[in-house]
Parts: C-alpha cells; sequence; structure tokens
C-alpha cells in the first residue's frame, strides 16, 4: 500500500512543518520561526504561502 504524501518545510528556516496528501490544505505555525503558513498540496508537490494576520494582537496568555 503506497499512499503519496509530502512534507512541506517552512521557506524560511527549513524546519520540516507539515505532512499532506494531494489537494489538502493545511495551516499552522513553525514552531521555529513563529511564522503562519499556509500549505496547499497538489499532485506535484505544494505550495507554501506565509500568512500576515490581519490583527496584528501580540499573543497574551494570563496565568490564572
Ligand atoms: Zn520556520
Amino acid at each position: 500500500m503506497e499512499i503519496t504524501k509530502f512534507k512541506a518545510s517552512c521557506p524560511t528556516c527549513g524546519r520540516n512543518l507539515f505532512d499532506g496528501h494531494p489537494h489538502s490544505c493545511v495551516e499552522g505555525y513553525c514552531p521555529k520561526c513563529k511564522n503562519f503558513y499556509r500549505v496547499s498540496f497538489s499532485d506535484t508537490g505544494y505550495t507554501v504561502s506565509a500568512q500576515t494576520p490581519s490583527s496584528s494582537r501580540p499573543h497574551t496568555s494570563t496565568a490564572e
């Protein structure tokens, strides 16, 4: 059984980010450089596009 699967790596720091199947889409943060990426997989590979958040609200966590 062989499943076509791609491994997308971060275009900025090169860290391996996501595994994906063709015609799927994954979004997430790179744990190393903290950029948000959208990865679109196709039959021949994948496309990584950086997403700039519309609201640049800094992430604050309140410890209670
Ligand atoms: Zn990165």
